[in-house]
């Protein structure tokens, strides 16, 4: 059995070292917040090559915070991709703003800038690109367009930890970069965790009075703010992997150059943009009748995943925004093809081949059952 990501080799690989961290998070009993908290923040915002960190309970918490610590409120638009997951939208939604909707381009699955443009309106505040799957977003287009209209710009970089545009880490580019270490994010906690970065003082100050309570100093909430912080416990897991984050990047990147090697050419391989540094939080391929290519190889014992079967402007949760199928076509048609191959920096060389030879057995007897259709 392969699964699609595979937390237990992780932690096996780095058991004690992740124990002993524990252990001292547990001893110094600052279990909200405290010196691993900081010392992540630190650690994070100069890997993301920015000033300030701000740590979070999750990646939900990041998008939600930056768009209100950014001036996002009711009455606004909030520019974003419906190719995400559904955090993305949800955040701009507690805000009071509502989000509208550019469509992808289609190698690349991230917003198109050429669409942005004309879905400014007085209205819209802020442009909120996904860097998808690991992969950058074109920050050339969107940080023109943004100057052009002075537009905030908050990047989910949920998905791509790491991940360079023209040589400079995604989180970087916008006023906000905001980042999930949910446990199957390249850079994972043992539970829920986020952070925003920013290169903005004054901002990373409203972060940290957003997500404690509006309060600066104990009992004076200046302003209205949430439960929004990270544990210790979870500061000091993170500090230890974030140490080995380049090298199971490298180690994703690797498998992806295998299977795009292997798989190019007789099925629709993802495409790395040459301005980018892809980190692969997740390999997609695109085919039709996905579902008949996912149940041949789950039959095999290799696990696929869909991210996402169903565009965001498609969710019962948002149909009050009034779109419809055919607004987006790009997306849904993404959204019908897509499907996740096992990625994971651990893969074995087996796991790989076994992976390889596996798709290629679904795709030859689909073909065999199409020349048997006649088709
Ligand atoms: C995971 C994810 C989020 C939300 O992060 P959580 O930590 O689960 O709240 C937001 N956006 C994208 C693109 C994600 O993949």
């Amino acid at each position: 059995m392969i699964p699609l990501f595979d937390l237990a080799s992780q932690y096996h690989s780095i058991r004690e070292e992740i124990r002993s961290a524990v252990d001292q998070a547990l001893d110094n009993t600052q279990y909200i917040l405290g010196p691993d908290v900081v010392a992540l923040e630190n650690e994070f915002a100069a890997y993301c090559e920015t000033r300030y960190g701000v740590g979070v309970n999750s990646g939900t918490s990041a998008l939600h915070l930056a768009l209100l610590a950014g001036g996002v409120g009711a009455g606004d638009e909030v520019i974003t991709t419906p190719m995400s997951f559904t955090a993305t939208v949800a955040a701009i939604r507690y805000t009071g703003a509502t989000p509208v909707f550019a469509d992808v381009n289609s190698e690349s699955l991230t917003i198109d800038p050429a669409l942005i443009e004309s879905k400014i309106t007085e209205r819209t505040k802020a442009i909120l690109p996904v860097h998808l799957y690991g992969q950058s977003a074109d920050m050339d287009g969107i940080m023109a367009i943004a100057a052009r209209h002075r537009l905030k710009v908050i990047e989910d970089c949920a998905q791509a930890h790491g991940a360079t545009y023209r040589g400079k880490r995604v989180g970087s580019f916008g006023d906000f970069g905001c980042f999930s270490f949910y446990p199957s994010k390249n850079l994972g906690a043992c539970g829920e965790g986020g952070m925003i970065v920013t290169a903005d003082e004054d901002a990373a100050n409203t972060l940290r009075m957003l997500r404690d309570w509006g309060q600066r100093e104990k009992n004076r909430h200046e302003i209205q703010g949430f439960n929004a912080r990270l544990e210790g416990i979870q500061g000091a897991v993170l500090r230890v992997k974030l140490r080995h984050l380049e090298r199971w990047t490298e180690a994703r990147r690797s498998h992806a150059r295998y299977y795009t090697r292997e798989l190019a050419g007789i099925l629709d391989t993802p495409a790395e943009m040459s301005t980018n540094r892809h980190v692969y939080h997740l390999y997609v391929v695109r085919t039709p009748d996905r579902d008949a290519f996912q149940k041949v190889l789950s039959d095999s014992g290799v696990h696929t995943g869909v991210h996402y079967p169903v565009p965001i402007h498609l969710q019962g949760a948002h149909l009050d925004l009034g779109y419809k199928r055919g607004d987006f076509p790009i997306s849904e048609r993404a959204a019908d093809t897509v499907v996740s191959l096992p990625m994971f920096p651990e893969l074995t060389e087996d796991q790989l081949q076994t992976v390889v030879s596996t798709v290629k057995q679904a795709l030859q007897q689909r073909s065999a059952a199409e020349v048997g259709a006649g088709r």
